[in-house]
């Protein structure tokens, strides 16, 4: 097993990317601790793992309160007596979030707060325990937009996964010594809720798959496998890294049908 004594913190973990590598991490071994703003959602990821003799515990979060972030890392230590794994993942896509000219105000604030603010929060209360912990690996959860920007905007979106990334490296940077290490995980499209609506239109789905080289979104477990690798020791000389799981989006000029 890959996490075997490993504890793992998961934001956002009642969805998509975030719940298959719950279930992902459990079954490496790691004792698991999801945190969700949606509760319901959170506690079926526990009992999906439990259901298949995982371990796991919920905690209610919202991230980007600094009051949940500093809780839900203590829940951690209290739960399992240390934190090593800890993957900031939540994150939101404001269906008003569009061109720069008419995104709201109230709009920006949101994404940033729970996109970005709530990576700055994660790791400001967490990086102390992996440090208690001797120790660890940090995976913040950008996307291949922070890298190339698209016609079809999604502005605030786009700018608080670029200083996730901005973030990480510094944080990469001045923790390494100290036996941490902290990756950008860029995925690309992924078949998850946050992209179902813009998805659900043919036209929109098909603008964007034609500029996907293998031609179809990602599944959440692809990039689940990925963070699998980036939390274990397997990993150990990654860091700082701009990790992009995009299906070679960030390779192609134009793809082969496009
Ligand atoms: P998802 O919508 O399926 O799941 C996100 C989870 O985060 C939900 O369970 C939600 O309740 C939770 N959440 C939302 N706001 C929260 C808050 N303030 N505090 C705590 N939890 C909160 O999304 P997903 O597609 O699995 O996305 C996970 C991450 O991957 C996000 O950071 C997203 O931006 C990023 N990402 C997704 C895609 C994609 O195409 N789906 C592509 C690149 C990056």
């Amino acid at each position: 097993m890959r996490l075997l004594n490993k504890v793992a913190l998961i934001t956002g973990a009642g969805s998509g990317i975030g719940r298959e590598s719950a279930l992902l991490f459990a079954k490496e071994g790691a004792q698991v601790v999801v945190c969700d703003l949606n509760q319901e959602a959170g506690q079926e990821t526990v009992s999906m793992i439990q259901a298949a003799d995982g371990q796991a515990t919920f905690v209610p979060a919202d991230v980007s309160k600094a009051s949940d972030a500093k809780a839900m890392i203590e829940a951690a230590e209290t739960a399992y007596g240390k934190l090593n794994i800890l993957f900031n993942n939540a994150g939101i896509f404001h269906p008003a979030d569009g061109s720069v000219l008419d995104t709201e105000e109230a709009v920006w604030d949101l994404t940033m707060n729970v996109n970005l603010k709530g990576v700055f929060l994660g790791c400001k209360y967490g990086i102390p325990a992996l440090l208690r912990a001797g120790g660890g690996s940090i995976i913040n959860t950008a996307s291949f937009v922070a890298v190339m920007g698209a016609a079809t905007s999604q502005v605030a979106y786009t700018a608080s996964k670029g200083g996730v990334l901005s973030l990480t490296r510094e944080i990469s940077v001045e923790f390494a010594r100290q036996n941490i290490r902290v990756n950008a995980l860029c995925p690309g499209p992924v078949e998850t809720p946050l992209l179902a609506e813009l998805m659900s239109d043919p036209a929109r789905r098909q603008r964007r798959l034609v500029h996907i080289p293998p031609g179809r979104l990602a599944q959440a477990t692809e990039i689940a496998q990925v963070a699998l690798f980036l939390a274990s020791d397997e990993s150990s000389f990654v860091n700082g890294s701009t990790f992009l799981v995009d299906g070679g989006i960030t390779s192609a000029y134009v793809t082969a049908e496009g």
